[in-house]
């Protein structure tokens, strides 16, 4: 398994829902969660203060997603695929963002605010990894989880001390 960078872009941003098996997921058999066997398939944060709401890439690459119309569990979402890493990370519960399907984005560009919309109970970001291949699509999809993997699993890099190099 190679090993996955993710830039901590996050700084104002606490966590309130881990991966897996949480509490919150297990409540009742939690309905969010019904598809992925009971577990919550990414990272929820919160935020620290309400000064900066901003949501930014954790690794450079192009937009493969833009859900912009506010219809689905995962509210207004962006999908951002790192070609030379072989990832995906999905941000959702967005409020309405000027990114569009195709976009080049730099690691730490700002994709959008944090918000309220879909199946969310309070404004959070629910942040998801995948592995992907060469054409972006999701790999492991049967892993009880559609391809979901722990960020935590990884590094994550403070972005002011990244030396720009691809994580690949
Ligand atoms: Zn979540």
């Amino acid at each position: 398994m190679n090993k996955i960078i993710l830039l901590n872009t996050l700084d104002n941003f606490k966590v309130i829902q881990l991966f897996g098996l949480t509490d919150f997921a297990k409540e009742n058999g939690h309905k969010y969660y019904r598809a992925y066997g009971g577990r919550h398939p990414g990272i929820d944060y919160t935020l620290k203060t309400y000064s900066d709401r901003l949501v930014r890439a954790v690794h450079s690459g192009v937009i493969v997603k833009d859900d912009d119309i506010d219809d689905s569990g995962a509210g207004i979402n962006l999908s951002l695929f790192c070609p030379e890493q072989l990832i995906a990370t999905k941000y959702f519960h967005l409020v309405n963002n000027n990114i569009n399907e195709g976009d080049r984005i730099a690691a730490g560009d700002v994709l959008g605010i944090m918000g309220n919309t879909g199946a969310s109970e309070g404004i959070h970001l629910h942040f998801g990894l995948y592995r992907t291949d060469s054409q972006a699509i999701i790999i492991n999809k049967d892993n009880g989880l559609k391809g979901a993997i722990n960020p935590f699993d990884f590094d994550f890099v403070y972005w002011h001390e990244w030396d720009g190099r691809s994580a690949a």
